[in-house]
């Protein structure tokens, strides 16, 4: 295939101390070497691959010294992309970083579009889709754990097994077609559905399991969804701060002032979180409260975890009993904050309200008990069915789509065989699912979803 050569920052904007502006395409070591000047007058269209050059960037009409920039030459196939590579590095800031990519620009580079080098290396034949879609989530990654998943999609495990799924019905279609071919081979039809039912059943498994560390996997991406919950005042906003170490939710001393849900993302101790701040669950006559009230109900339907706030310095209320009610069901750790303030709180009542639940108490003032709240949701995390990221986990939503349609058509074969249905019938489902086990591994998947696929993705990747 034949590509002009495209040219992006690659590295995150404004952060880092290096920054580097990568190309890819047949044009790419002779653009680069257009602007480069090494020492001695070394040139890059001659250096071998694979190796590093120190120099400066010139603006070739005049001279003048643009960067001291480190360029790395990578000739294809062994590149990325499978084709010539050459990655500009420079020091980073936004300003020095962009004007390396518009002098690579102006001789003749053109803007890579979102997600292209990686569409390249996919057109290319270097990766897979499955493994395409892992280097998105991997940009998108918001833990190491996430990042682990990702990086074991990358490399390739979720499309081997996929592979052997789509092996094994090629296997049992094989033999369909040997029966269509001698219907009068009493025994191969046999064969065939005892094979059939055999191999069906083991592809049905196994599509199964994996739709099972489909919602795993989304904690994994997305966060394990924790909603903070508590009347007006108690320290919410304040936990959520102390847990995002910045401080971005508004911390005032007039109750309800949290109008509406605000979100945070953490890892706390390898946990994703996704934070989410809430207006509190009551009834309130302030409209514009209201409308975080009900968003509030909402958000909390989906939590994965309720983060349940209490004021030690205050006598419990009808709606602080109130609210275990709400959660109730749920997994819940109960927080009972403001221990440095004289105790109002009658803590029998809270540990039997309680129950079960973990208890924690805090003085986020203080910045007390908040490594205890951290050990709490780290351990009922790691205790539940949730484990280190070593195992094939789906996270992606097209793929879970999709695997969710192939198990019906692997149904429908299973079905029909034990139905007596027509051996040809069932192998329409028995190639539909092969067929739709192709499309996470980008194997019979249009252009237009490959399109809209790699346009997701950011810039530079
Ligand atoms: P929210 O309405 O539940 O979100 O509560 P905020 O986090 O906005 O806190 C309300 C007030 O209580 C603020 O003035 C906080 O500084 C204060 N506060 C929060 N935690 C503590 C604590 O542990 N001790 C004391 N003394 N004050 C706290
Ligand atoms: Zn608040």
């Amino acid at each position: 295939m034949e590509f002009d050569t495209i040219a992006a920052i690659s590295t995150p904007m404004g952060e880092g101390a290096i920054a580097i502006v990568r190309l890819s395409g047949d044009d790419a070591v002779r653009i680069a070497d257009k602007l480069f000047k090494g020492i001695g007058g070394k040139k890059l269209i001659n250096v071998p691959s694979h190796t590093i050059h120190y120099g400066h960037l010139l603006d070739p009409k005049n001279g003048e010294v643009i960067e001291e920039v480190m360029i790395s030459v990578m000739k294809g196939p062994k590149t990325f992309t499978k084709e010539d590579v050459v990655e500009i590095n420079c020091h980073g800031g936004i300003v020095s970083v962009n004007r390396v990519l518009q002098q690579v620009l102006k001789y003749g580079a053109r803007l890579a579009e979102p997600g292209e080098f990686t569409k390249r290396a996919f057109l290319n034949g270097r990766i897979d889709l499955s493994q395409a879609e892992a280097v998105m989530d991997l940009i998108r990654a918001k833990t190491d754990r996430a990042m682990n998943v990702a990086l074991g999609q990358m490399e390739g495990r979720l499309s081997k097994l996929i592979r052997t799924l789509r092996q094994e019905i090629l296997e049992v279609l094989a033999h369909v077609e040997v029966n269509i071919d001698y219907p009068e081979y009493d025994d191969v039809e046999e064969m065939t559905h005892k094979l059939l039912l055999e191999k069906a059943h083991f592809v049905r498994e196994e599509i199964q399991k994996l739709l099972q560390t489909s919602e795993q996997g989304k904690i994994l991406r997305e966060g394990l969804s924790t909603v903070i919950v508590g009347r007006p005042n108690v320290g919410k906003s304040s936990l959520l701060n102390s847990l995002v170490h910045e401080n971005k939710a508004i911390v005032t001393d007039i109750p309800g002032t949290t109008r509406d849900v605000i979100e945070e993302y953490v890892n706390v101790r390898g946990v994703p979180l996704r934070l989410l701040d809430t207006a509190g669950i009551r009834e309130t006559e302030d409209i514009v409260e209201r409308i975080g009230v009900e968003r509030s109900r909402q958000v909390l339907k989906e939590a994965d975890l309720i983060l349940l706030v209490l004021n030690y310095s205050d006598q419990l209320t009808a709606e602080d009993v109130n609210l275990f009610e709400v959660v109730k069901g749920m997994d819940v750790i109960v927080i009972v904050n403001k221990t440095d303030l004289p105790q109002q709180i009658d803590m029998e009542q809270v540990r039997e309200l309680a129950k079960e639940h973990k208890l924690v108490t805090t003085s986020l003032l203080e910045d007390l008990g908040v490594d205890a709240l951290e050990e709490a949701i780290s351990s009922l995390f790691f205790s539940g069915s949730i484990e280190a990221g070593d195992m094939t986990y789906v996270s992606n939503t097209r793929h879970i789509a999709v695997l969710n349609q192939s198990l019906q058509t692997i149904e429908d074969a299973i079905e029909g065989v034990e139905m007596g249905v027509p051996i040809d019938i069932v192998q329409i489902d028995m190639t539909r699912t092969w067929e739709l086990l192709g499309e996470i591994i980008g194997d019979s998947v249009h252009e237009s979803l490959i399109d809209q696929l790699f346009s997701q993705f950011c810039l530079g990747k």
